[in-house]
């Protein structure tokens, strides 16, 4: 008896476990109710009187010393699971979610982007602005139906002076009439930003917008200047086959004035619903800069001519997008920006 308790002393000094599982087995082998050490104390009862003493000793040793070793291989193991080698302690305790550009900021950079690469400049204005800026020196009459309270947001009105009324600017035209006054030709400018105009706000109209509007003065500037200018710029946002066509329109503040159709990039111009199956999608309006304007900016109207051209960012961004309500832009629903991560 004391040569197998011996033996297995040495045997328990040896284990080894590579696994919680093996670990397992091994405190099943040899502590559990049936296991080798509980045997050997039920056989105790047999040992001889004289050797008690020393076999219940020895038995007691061998008990202490498997529960000890199996114990320390269990500390091994639970300790390589927390093991510092393991650790990244760079990495956030929590991913971190990127936001993305909203929609409308991507494509406006995207325009900005093409006009930039033409010599444009980026000017920037007022948005609660006099009605002199957004209505008088554009070459609207003081009867003209934008001024009415139907469409225009007032935030003071003069009684005397209609110049005067202070309102919300419902175009972006008032950034060019504002840099006309500062500055001589030669004028290459793009004004982006926010207008205001007095409208329910549904699935495809809203009280406030976005526009990028573009002006060019110079000596001898002409139509086929913004023709050419027009052509790229369609090319460039919807791809290289991109045709378009312009047709007569009216603006206050051009003569003559156009509206811009380009080919429909949804169904390649064969016709679709988008398009209402004339495969043709208007864009923007354009025009070359009325004379009446140019002179109430300080312009010589006999020396400069120039062009104009403004379109709105919604419009062209659901051109690319197809956002079918207009609301989606301004509710801030991140199921909704999170859409455009690949185009940021
Ligand atoms: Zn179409």
């Amino acid at each position: 008896m004391i040569a197998k308790i011996q033996q297995l002393l040495s045997e328990v000094e040896a284990l080894k476990a590579n696994s919680a599982e093996e670990l397992e087995a091994l405190r099943i082998k040899y502590l559990s109710k049936k296991g080798v050490i509980s045997e050997l104390m039920a056989d105790f009862r047999n040992v001889p009187a004289e050797q008690k003493k020393e076999v219940g000793m020895k038995l007691n040793e061998l008990k202490q010393r498997t529960q000890e070793r199996i114990a320390a291989l269990k500390e091994v193991f639970e300790s390589q699971d927390h093991g510092c080698d393991e650790l990244d302690l760079t990495r956030t305790a929590y991913p971190i979610a990127l936001g993305t550009r909203h929609p409308l900021s991507i494509v406006k950079n995207q325009i900005i982007d093409i006009f930039a690469r033409m010599g444009f400049n980026i000017a920037d204005g007022p948005e609660v602005e006099d009605d002199l800026h957004v209505y008088t020196k554009l070459n609207f009459a003081a009867d003209h139906p934008a001024r009415d309270m139907q469409d225009t947001f007032f935030v003071d009105v003069d009684p005397d002076d209609v110049t005067r009324n202070v309102i919300l600017r419902s175009h972006t035209s008032s950034v060019q009439v504002r840099t006309m006054e500062r500055q001589q030709p030669p004028i290459r400018i793009i004004c982006p930003g926010r207008v205001y105009r007095n409208e329910a706000i549904s699935y495809r109209a809203h009280c406030f917008f976005h526009q990028v509007e573009a002006l060019y003065i110079d000596k001898g500037v002409s139509f086929t200047d913004l023709k050419q200018v027009l052509l790229l710029f369609a090319q460039e946002m919807f791809g290289s086959d991109t045709k378009i066509r312009l047709r007569p329109s009216y603006f206050p503040f051009t003569e003559p004035s156009a509206e811009m159709d380009i080919s429909c990039n949804i169904c390649g111009g064969k016709g679709c619903p988008f398009c209402k199956g004339t495969g043709w999608v208007e864009i923007l309006g354009c025009g070359m800069v009325d004379p009446n304007v140019l002179e109430a900016c300080g312009i010589d109207s006999k020396v400069y001519s120039g062009y104009a051209l403004g379109m709105g960012i919604e419009r062209i961004t659901n051109l690319k997008y197809q956002v079918k309500d207009l609301r989606m832009f301004s509710e801030n629903d991140v199921r909704f920006l999170r859409e455009f991560e690949a185009a940021n």
